[in-house]
């Protein structure tokens, strides 16, 4: 089982996301289990401090290194795997994708780590940290929201967490590629129709349909996701098709 570790200042935040839905759903069947700790108890000062004035002066706040490293050495202490990965929420991290969700999932024991303030100390990303990661190029104010959206997307991909309905194989990104539109009933709304090939029941002709659907819906919006991944031959066959379609 996979043990998720999160140390932040606003526990309160992280109740609703992990108790709802697939994310509650997955630590009822012990495909993970989550600890959300405020790593104010581990401050050693009497005013139970987490942060300071940063040496040489300027605006904000810096979190000390001391509660986060006592932090981290207690969770290590208390989990069962040997290895654990360290990750710290930072807009200066490397730029969150599918590829790091599906890495971070094979792993026994993470502790995220949701800043605050200004910054850390530089010490914690130096000796504490094992992966800094961003959400994106903008700035929150704090990084729970990075720690929910991270934990979100590594979750559903635990074996066992989502069923076959819901199966991530063929998520955008899981492929390289943008997904396919999809359509449900009913097959004539306000004039808008379903794509005939949908209805017709001919499995290798809807196979066909989503395939070239995903390479156009990627050539469309994200032409980049091609410079990643190598295409079968039928899927080099399609994108032509549908590149001439644009000439
Ligand atoms: N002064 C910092 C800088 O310029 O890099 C920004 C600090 S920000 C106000 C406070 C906290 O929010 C950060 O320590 C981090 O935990 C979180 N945060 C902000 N933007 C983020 C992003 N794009 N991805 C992940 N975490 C983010």
């Amino acid at each position: 089982m996979m043990k998720i570790d999160v140390l932040t200042l606003f526990p309160e935040m992280f109740s609703g996301v992990l108790g709802q839905s697939i994310l509650h759903k997955a630590a009822e069947k012990s495909a993970v289990s989550y600890g959300v700790i405020n790593f104010r108890d581990y401050a050693d000062n009497k005013h139970n401090s987490v942060d300071d004035y940063p040496y040489g002066g300027g605006a904000g706040m810096v979190l000390m290194p001391q509660p986060i490293f006592d932090a981290v050495d207690d969770l290590k202490a208390k989990a069962t795997s040997g290895k654990t990965r360290v990750i710290l929420l930072c807009p200066q991290g490397e730029r969150y994708d599918q590829r790091k969700a599906e890495e971070l999932a094979k792993e026994d024991h993470l502790i995220f780590i949701c800043g605050h303030y200004e910054g850390y100390d530089e010490r914690i990303r130096e000796h504490v940290v094992t992966d800094e990661i961003s959400i994106g190029d903008y700035v929150l104010t704090g990084g729970e929201l990075g720690a929910m959206v991270v934990i979100d997307s590594i979750v559903r991909l635990l074996p066992e967490v989502l069923g076959n309905e819901e199966s991530h194989m063929k998520d955008s990104f899981s492929t390289g590629l943008l997904e396919h539109p999809h359509y449900t009933r009913p097959a004539d709304f306000r004039s808008w129709k379903v794509p005939e090939v949908l209805l017709s029941g001919n499995h290798k002709l809807i196979e066909e349909w989503r395939n070239k659907e995903a390479l156009r819906r990627t050539l469309v919006r994200r032409p980049d996701l091609f410079e990643k991944i190598e295409l079968t031959k039928s899927q080099q066959k399609w994108l032509e098709e549908v590149k001439k379609e644009y000439e």
